[in-house]
């Protein structure tokens, strides 16, 4: 079925998926969906769509956690640290986002972490557009099995590539955007924290936004 595009920053030979809802004949139960995600990662490990990521990988990095999450933490792409692990959000950065999990009252283990790409890109360099549009049926395809209620987007790459926008996180932060079934919280990369720590009161002021709108208390800091 042709679907519509939906602003005049996607490019011209995508079709975008942000206002059509989850199709509601996917299967519900944690188990099924972590069959169905075990498939698709079956598809992402020899995909060498991305000539350069591809030969320099040790291994891709699919995604991690709970297979029916409420939360789902979306963020760019593997470092060396997931590069080696295969998990993301492993490294210093990934500690950091650890924590922020855990300052919303919840372990690694209740949500979802995943990236917009599934291979490190060479020297931490951001990923280029080409790149993101290969990844793109994967995490659409991932977000469609999870069907999170929430998905925060940590950092402009994920926030821009799921929103469909240019706009710069500061300008994307302290609201709700919908990406089909999910309202979407934009905030700062856990790794522009370590730079500016003085970043991290606005990374909280999202979390709570989050707890609000989640109707969950707000722990104590
Ligand atoms: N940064 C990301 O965006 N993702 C990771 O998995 C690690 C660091």
């Amino acid at each position: 079925m042709p679907r519509a595009k939906s602003n005049a920053t996607l490019s011209p030979t995508l079709h975008s998926l942000i206002g059509q809802p989850y199709p509601s004949d996917l299967p519900d139960s944690a188990a099924d969906r972590q069959r169905l995600l075990d498939e698709l990662n079956a598809q992402v490990r020899p995909c060498l769509l991305c000539r350069e990521l591809a030969s320099g990988r040790k291994q891709t990095v699919f995604g991690v956690g709970n297979s029916k999450p409420r939360v789902v933490f979306f963020g760019e792409a593997p470092g060396a640290d997931e590069d080696r692990q295969g998990e993301p959000f492993v490294g210093r950065a990934g500690q950091l986002l650890t924590k922020i999990i855990e300052a919303c009252g919840w372990q690694r283990s209740d949500v979802y972490i995943m990236n917009v790409l599934k291979c490190r890109p060479p020297d931490n360099r951001n990923p280029l557009p080409p790149e993101v549009d290969n990844c793109r049926p994967f995490f659409e395809r991932q977000l469609e099995i999870l069907r999170p209620e929430y998905i925060v987007c940590v950092g402009s790459v994920p926030s821009q590539a799921l929103l469909e926008t240019t706009e710069s996180v500061g300008k994307l932060r302290g609201r709700i955007h919908r990406y089909r079934g999910s309202r979407v919280l934009v905030t700062y990369h856990p790794s522009y924290l370590l730079r500016n720590p003085a970043a991290k009161k606005y990374v909280w002021e999202d979390m709570q936004l989050l707890l609000k709108e989640m109707g969950l208390p707000v722990p104590k800091r």
